[in-house]
């Protein structure tokens, strides 16, 4: 009975929280998708330790340490000035210095970036790295800009972030819109302003100039990592099965690499105007030009694959039959009916690349039919978490090799995989991963937090 009474506390309790944050964040909708599916699953960690509600973790944890908004003026190759919006979110530092990209991309706003940092905190945790959890970015559109409007955004951006960043307070990465380039311009222009070389202030930066070895293959990889565990479970592996991978950026890329490593088959892969159909299995190659050196659409695939076909649209992907799906594209790219034609189809595991690709409805169509789901901040930590060894290596002043990232970066997959199903197992919903590794994420921020006071 007094358990009976607990869960019910418990119940109410996340309740409550979960309406004070869609009260205070307004038609925040990510933001609220985001903070539902953690709520939910920490009702039996509430009921099972009242100590946290006592102490108002949850309360706390759902409100930003730290928000910032602020102008970005530039000017374009007309000679006209363009004005964005800029965002960093600071949303918890029990365990370490805020972490986490920035996004640059029209959809970003306050919502985007608060669903994204939110997500970070129990994700950073999961990698058992001393990273909290951040993000940023700005709703300028990367699409269609020369170098030199990119760099002079870059340098307007840094020039009011700088004073909100460093190595020991906030380190920004990239994500949509952000990669090796701009991470370098905006090296450059923080150096410039710090008067000092500080290596860790950023990761994701070229190996010139302190950057890691694998850091650019880890989140794809990471991914593929993370599924194969879930594969071995059930004795099965990517050996032999066929794959689609949604998106085209740096988590695709490297997440058909591995899949086709492991002996499998991909035979879709997208961008945010369409997807390609390659019944052969995807010429990796191929994709790498066009959309790391030449900045193309995906469409153009067909011209050197004429065997191949285009489509117009970005559900279409999940039509296409498919043992293994891993969204590496974007939020909410699989809702409710695309996750039902998945499961028609027959999928046996999904492995989230991107950040929240499946609605709150797809996530429950995949666990009611038994698909194994692997949750983003699970199966996708392994950017940040080679983020995290490249701010090891920038402390020491060395660097490891690719063998030794990619080995650790295996490690750290493994590890999370394992704790997500201890914490699942132990908390009564064996198998589920969704609660499994939001939970095993939250404890480490949660313990952390109560022993550092009100804060
Ligand atoms: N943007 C990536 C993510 O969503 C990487 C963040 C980082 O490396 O700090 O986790």
């Amino acid at each position: 009975e007094k358990e009976l009474d607990n869960v019910a506390a418990a119940r109410q309790y996340v309740q409550d929280v979960y309406e004070t944050v869609i009260r205070r964040n307004p038609s925040e909708s990510e933001f609220h998708q985001a903070v539902k599916e953690i709520v939910d699953s920490l009702v039996p960690v509430f009921a099972k330790h009242p100590k946290y509600m006592k102490a108002g973790i949850l309360e706390r944890i759902v409100e930003p340490e730290r928000v910032i908004s602020f102008r970005v003026p530039w000017v374009d190759d007309q000679g006209k000035v363009q004005v964005n919006r800029g965002f960093r979110v600071q949303f918890n530092s029990a365990i370490g210095p805020y972490k986490g990209g920035l996004r640059f991309h029209p959809s970003v706003n306050a919502s985007i970036i608060k669903f994204l940092g939110f997500e970070q905190i129990f994700k950073n945790s999961l990698t058992g790295q001393p990273i909290g959890g951040g993000k940023g970015g700005s709703d300028f559109d990367p699409k269609g800009k020369s170098d030199n409007e990119i760099m002079r955004f870059t340098q307007s951006f840094m020039t009011e972030l700088y004073k909100y960043i460093g190595p020991d307070e906030d380190v920004p990465a990239g994500d949509i819109g952000v990669g090796a380039r701009e991470i370098g311009y905006m090296f450059g222009q923080y150096k410039r302003i710090r008067g000092g070389h500080e290596a860790g202030v950023l990761t994701g930066k070229s190996i010139a100039y302190g950057g890691s070895l694998t850091r650019t293959e880890a989140t794809g990889f990471g991914a593929v990592y993370f599924v194969d565990e879930m594969l071995k479970s059930i004795g099965e592996s990517f050996e032999g099965s066929t794959v689609v991978v949604s998106g085209s950026g740096n988590v695709s890329i490297y997440a058909i690499q591995k899949a086709q490593q492991f002996g499998a088959k991909v035979v879709a892969c997208s961008d945010s105007n369409g997807y390609i159909y390659d019944p052969n299995g995807i010429d990796l190659e191929t994709v790498k030009r066009l959309k790391e050196v030449e900045r193309k659409r995906i469409s153009e695939y067909v011209i050197d694959h004429p065997h191949a076909t285009y489509h117009e649209g970005c559900t279409g992907i999940w039509t296409i039959p498919c043992d293994i799906a891993l969204p590496c594209a974007t939020q909410n790219e699989i809702n409710e009916h695309s996750a039902k034609i998945l499961v028609e189809n027959g999928v046996k595991a999904i492995g989230e690349g991107a950040n929240m690709p499946s609605t709150l409805e797809a996530i429950e169509v995949f666990l009611e039919n038994k698909v194994l789901f692997g949750p983003a901040k699970a199966a996708n930590a392994g950017g940040v978490a080679v983020s995290a060894l490249e701010m090891s290596q920038n402390s020491m002043r060395y660097s490891w090799s690719f063998h030794e990232v990619d080995d650790k970066l295996h490690g750290i997959m493994k590890n999370i995989y394992r704790q997500s199903v201890a914490a699942a197992e132990e908390y009564g919903c064996s198998g589920n991963l969704v609660v499994g590794s939001n939970i095993a994420g939250f404890l480490r921020v949660a313990d952390a937090m109560m022993l550092q006071g009100i804060v």
